[in-house]
């Protein structure tokens, strides 16, 4: 949007003065308006001027906007064009493979905003630490989410002690949030809604601990403000996401 504010105050005057149409003034407004809900696509510059906390707004903002059915206005084929030559996303984000939470979807974000890292029960391992890794240290974002949700298979066979060939190992890095959740002892399987979500709930949190407790490097970005960890859950029958 080229039109500046003095750009603006012409116009007005000149509205005022009957010397612009009224079908301009309608497609001025219009434009004001798509400019207004239009996504900016990352860039260098863009991505150096975001800082942790700007970024954890950014994805709560692109939440709301979901929930609310007010997505912004992307042309992905550009945005594809214009981040060919490099990247500059300004988060990373760790979730589930659940077809119904696609952080960049629920997040309402576009071509080359976040770098996604999802498997079975959004945990960490030294290969997805090392994509964070590469997404913080060396790519430049700002902001490391950990995004569990409801309803997680993964998280509901971990309690549930399944063993399926590759999986059980998968489930076995659930483990330890399992064990972490107290109480529940008349049922502690999948069959207790209250108990799977508060073993995803403690997942998630382990999981920003894990971040710090495995990675030097990503701890120490974090210790000097230079990225942010932070966790979030959500619903699957809301779209909602509740910010830890
Ligand atoms: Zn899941």
């Amino acid at each position: 949007m080229a039109k500046t504010l003095e750009d603006r105050r012409t116009f007005l005057r000149n509205v005022g003065s009957g010397l612009v149409a009224t079908g301009s003034m309608a497609a001025l407004a219009s434009s004001a308006q798509a400019a207004h809900h239009e996504a900016v696509t990352q860039t260098k510059e863009t991505q150096a001027a975001i800082t942790p906390e700007k970024a954890l707004q950014m994805l709560k903002d692109g939440n709301d906007r979901f929930v609310q059915g007010k997505l912004l206005k992307r042309d992905h084929l550009q945005q594809v064009k214009a981040t060919g030559a490099g990247q500059f996303p300004f988060a990373a984000i760790v979730g589930c493979i659940d077809s119904r939470e696609s952080a960049t979807l629920t997040f309402d974000q576009g071509i080359g905003d976040v770098f996604a890292a999802r498997i079975a029960g959004n945990f960490v391992n030294d290969d997805i630490l090392g994509s964070l890794e590469f997404a913080c240290a060396a790519a430049g974002a700002k902001l490391i989410l950990v995004v569990g949700h409801t309803e997680c298979g993964a998280i509901k066979g971990a309690c549930d002690d399944v063993v399926l060939g590759n999986l059980t190992q998968t489930l076995a890095n659930l483990k330890p949030a399992v064990a972490a959740v107290s109480g529940f002892e008349s049922d502690r399987t999948s069959k207790n809604g209250k108990f799977v979500q508060a073993v995803a709930e403690k997942n998630v949190e382990l999981t920003m601990q894990r971040i710090r407790q495995r990675s030097a490097i990503l701890r120490d970005m974090a210790d000097k403000g230079d990225i942010g960890i932070a966790g979030a859950m959500y619903d699957v029958h809301t779209g909602r996401a509740t910010f830890m």
